[in-house]
């Protein structure tokens, strides 16, 4: 099965959770691995089996973007708040750009993780 990475900044994790229950049926069509906490909530919340990497901060965003170094990602969303300050920033910036190295989709809002979710289930 297609694996999705499910990644939320603090400010985006009500969009996250919302998201995943506006898009439930589908996303339990792929493995899901998240970042600590969002996956905590994507669990508790919307009822999906998530494999929990570390919180973000701690490394959970580097053992992601090594996941998609590996191709073992299909698609990452990650929903970033771009009006918050992240220690972890390097991190980020890291998964970025691997996915960019390795033309993994990459959604970073709501909006354009429902268009690629569309066209992963086309
Ligand atoms: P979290 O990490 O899901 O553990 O909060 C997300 C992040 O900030 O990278």
């Amino acid at each position: 099965m297609a694996t999705i990475a499910l990644i939320a900044h603090d400010g985006k994790k009500a969009d996250m959770v919302a998201f995943a229950m506006q898009h439930t049926e589908t996303l339990r069509h792929f493995d899901i691995v998240a970042t600590g906490t969002t996956g905590q909530l994507l669990v508790e919340k919307v009822g999906l089996t998530v494999e929990r990497m570390l919180s973000g901060p701690i490394g959970g965003d580097a053992q992601i973007a090594a996941m998609v170094a590996d191709h073992k990602i299909t698609a990452v969303f990650f929903f970033l708040d771009p009006l918050g300050k992240h220690p972890h920033d390097p991190d980020i910036q890291m998964l970025m750009r691997l996915c960019n190295v390795h033309n993994v989709p990459l959604a970073t809002n709501a909006a354009t993780a429902a268009c690629i979710i569309d066209a992963l289930t086309d």
